[in-house]
């Protein structure tokens, strides 16, 4: 399908997101349509990009549902000049709309090296070489290089909230993590840092579905 197409069914499905009032905030909506989601996936799923539903990326993972991105992105209100990190870099699409939020180089952890190879490609290709950085890793363990963070984006279900992550925040930060069983079904949890102790306030989002966050603080693989 030629490219001109994807956009145009792109640009309906944001607009439709916007209807729906999934997606409220001007900034998200202009960067969902800078960063379409069919640079982020295989040849074979652009032409499915603009449905709204998680699609396959490689090594069993997914890319997920522009919904379910677009709740986190405003549930995260990301500001231009925030320190923001994300866990789960996946196809890279997720950390490109956080950049096109902060405008400011984003790290983002994956496990599985074929996907960081997948991101980087992907991430290159849209135009985000040196604006995103993939990191090799294990993401229940942050990335205390960059640390502190405004903001971290984990982006697979964990079983309870990593302590690192926490530690890793601003105070007055936010962490946004689905937490729950270890397949498909999780709450989306929002984080906030209130002191230095590590003291947090947790507000619960409702159900959700991610593939299990596997690692030290996480599920064991
Ligand atoms: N954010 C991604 C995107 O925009 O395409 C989608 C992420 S996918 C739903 C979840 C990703 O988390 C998978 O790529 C998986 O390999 C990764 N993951 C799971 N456990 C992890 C860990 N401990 N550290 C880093 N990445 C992890």
């Amino acid at each position: 399908m030629h490219e001109d197409d994807l956009y145009r069914r792109w640009m309906k499905l944001v607009e439709n997101l916007e209807r729906g009032r999934i997606i409220k905030d001007t900034r998200v909506k202009r960067a969902f349509l800078r960063v379409p989601r069919y640079k982020f996936v295989s040849d074979r799923y652009k032409e499915y990009a603009h449905v709204d539903e998680p699609l396959p990326i490689p090594a069993g993972q997914t890319i997920s549902a522009p919904h379910m991105v677009a709740i986190m992105l405003e549930l995260a209100e990301l500001d231009e000049g925030m320190n923001a990190l994300e866990v789960g870099a996946g196809s890279g699409w997720n950390a490109a709309l956080i950049y096109e939020l902060v405008k400011k180089e984003v790290y983002t952890i994956e496990r599985i090296p074929e996907l960081v190879e997948f991101a980087n490609r992907n991430l290159e290709q849209a135009g985000y070489r040196n604006k995103v950085h993939v990191i090799l890793g294990d993401g229940t363990k942050g990335f205390p290089p960059k640390a502190p963070y405004d903001r971290i984006i984990v982006t697979a279900g964990a079983p309870k909230v990593p302590e690192p992550l926490i530690e890793q925040l601003k105070v007055g930060g936010k962490l946004l993590i689905p937490v729950g069983g270890y397949h498909l079904w999780q709450e989306l949890l929002e984080v906030i840092k209130i002191n230095e102790d590590n003291k947090v306030k947790v507000k619960n989002h409702g159900g959700v579905a991610f593939v299990p966050l596997v690692g030290e603080y996480g599920w064991r693989g």
